[in-house]
């Protein structure tokens, strides 16, 4: 039987770090085993689910290159088929429609609670044919058995066992018909035939409640993974107290989807020590059963270390393609400067985020206003003028805007002019990116261009001899 896993978010919030885990995890899996991943949007709580949150889903999963072959199916989409599921349910007796009363129901839970017993519903419309007179609209009710138990065998949690005593008759229709959280993900799971169900161990109170329903509805089960939950560094559940949670805020915040999936695979999963893995990789490696049972906590550090070697090994024009939303983003104009592929190369050891090589390579798509006040004091001095008038001219002649011709031009101009390189380079940086921190001098000016450098140079000489004249 092929294995077909699937991602059923919640479309009441955005894309977490803990949700885009499972969507890997469930996605690795089938592709590991030739099998498909489904997507259903989980969309049934209408209050909370919002047209927004199901976007930044569907964003966050494509930006982290998880496909799927199915979906995405909709729920709300789907309402005939958990009605007809409801009835087939009621009609062999294995639901029941209960018209107790809320007062009843509340009643019912605080003698529970007073004797000490677990609050639950105590069957009395079991066994009712016709509804009292009077009584309000119905619930349906599952018909849980009462004896026995659910033995789960989950391929991170191992064996587990829960007794049905323990468990509720659920209500798996609303007073309105609509159907209930746990029948619909029931219902879904059948129809899509899903034959592993992955997702956070914060469901597995609700697995065995879901295998009874399952059973009633002649359908065989699933296998179960329940994978641990992520904290923060406190140790407490990971949230947006600990900083960015959300995958598309990871995106915004300059990280690669490689280094994130990386990072988030890795939570919970590993291959001895091998910290880097290709996606091609982790297809081949990856199995659930091998996801650690215990929680996992995440470390911002280590998804910037991880960012940091993407940056330097990707393939330059994969990562252009993902610096032109941070040069939108910073309001820069990609038309309006080298090509980003060689900013790439240019900027990747300096930089662990995107959003920090942009920031890092601005002053070759865009004028500064003005010269960092320190480095234009320390450099821009009378002293200055003369190797930038040189280095001007120089540069002014190079006919193959290069680095190696440019680099040339400057050494020319520091000869000529009998200065030490430093000493014109440091002049010529501030002259031309307004600060004294930039790429080697040579690749600097080539990221500038030619007509902007000169410019720029003409600038700081007017500069300098501003400041003269009124010394
Ligand atoms: N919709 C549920 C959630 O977002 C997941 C249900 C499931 O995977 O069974 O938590």
């Amino acid at each position: 039987m092929s294995v077909r896993t699937r991602f059923a978010p919640s479309p009441t919030g955005l894309l977490h770090v803990g949700g885009a885990r499972t969507a890997l995890f469930c996605w690795l899996y089938a592709r590991h085993c030739g099998g498909s991943f489904v997507l259903r949007i989980e969309d049934t709580d209408r209050e909370r689910s919002t047209e927004a949150s199901v976007n930044a889903i569907l964003e966050g999963m494509a930006w982290l290159g998880l496909d799927y072959d199915e979906g995405p199916f909709y729920q709300t989409q789907r309402m005939a088929l958990y009605h007809d599921q409801i009835e087939r349910l009621l009609s062999e007796g294995k639901a029941y429609r209960c018209y107790c009363t809320r007062e009843r129901i509340e009643a019912l839970r605080e003698e529970q609670r007073a004797k000490g017993i677990k609050p639950r519903y105590d069957g009395r419309c079991r066994k009712l044919s016709t509804p009292p007179p009077g009584a309000p609209d119905p619930v349906v009710r599952f018909k849980n058995p009462r004896e026995g138990e659910v033995v789960v065998d989950d391929l991170i949690r191992g064996h587990v066992v829960f007794a049905n005593a323990e468990l509720d008759d659920l209500i798996i229709a609303r007073p309105d018909g609509t159907p209930t959280y746990n029948f619909t993900v029931v219902v879904d799971d059948l129809e899509m035939r899903i034959t592993h169900v992955i997702r956070g161990d914060d469901h597995i109170n609700n697995t065995p409640r879901q295998i009874n329903i399952l059973h009633a509805l002649g359908g065989a089960r699933p296998v179960y993974a329940h994978v641990p939950m992520i904290l923060g560094p406190d140790g407490q559940r990971l949230s947006k107290r600990h900083g960015a949670v959300s995958v598309l805020q990871f995106r915004d915040d300059g990280f690669l989807p490689e280094a994130l999936l990386n990072y988030l695979v890795r939570l919970g999963w590993s291959h001895g020590d091998q910290e880097i893995f290709s996606v091609s990789e982790l297809v081949q490696l990856f199995d659930i059963a091998d996801v650690n049972k215990a929680a996992s906590v995440f470390d911002f550090d280590k998804l910037l270390w991880l960012n940091q070697h993407y940056i330097k090994q990707a393939d330059a024009t994969r990562v252009a393609a993902e610096l032109e939303r941070h040069m939108a983003q910073l309001g820069l104009d990609v038309g309006d400067g080298p090509d980003l592929s060689e900013v790439v190369n240019v900027q990747r050891e300096r930089a662990k985020t995107l959003v920090e090589m942009v920031e890092k390579s601005a002053f070759a798509f865009r004028d500064f206003d003005d010269y960092e006040e320190t480095a234009a004091k320390k450099h821009l001095k009378t002293v200055a003028l003369e190797p930038l008038r040189s280095v001007r001219e120089s540069l002014d002649s190079v006919s193959e805007w290069t680095p190696q011709a440019i680099h040339q031009a400057v050494l020319e101009a520091a000869e000529s002019t009998g200065v030490k390189l430093g000493k014109l380079a440091q002049p010529l940086r501030v002259a031309v990116t307004g600060t004294a921190v930039s790429p080697s001098i040579d690749q600097t000016l080539w990221l500038v261009g030619k007509s902007r450098a000169l410019a720029r140079i003409d600038a700081a000489v007017a500069h300098i001899e501003r400041a003269a004249a009124s010394a």
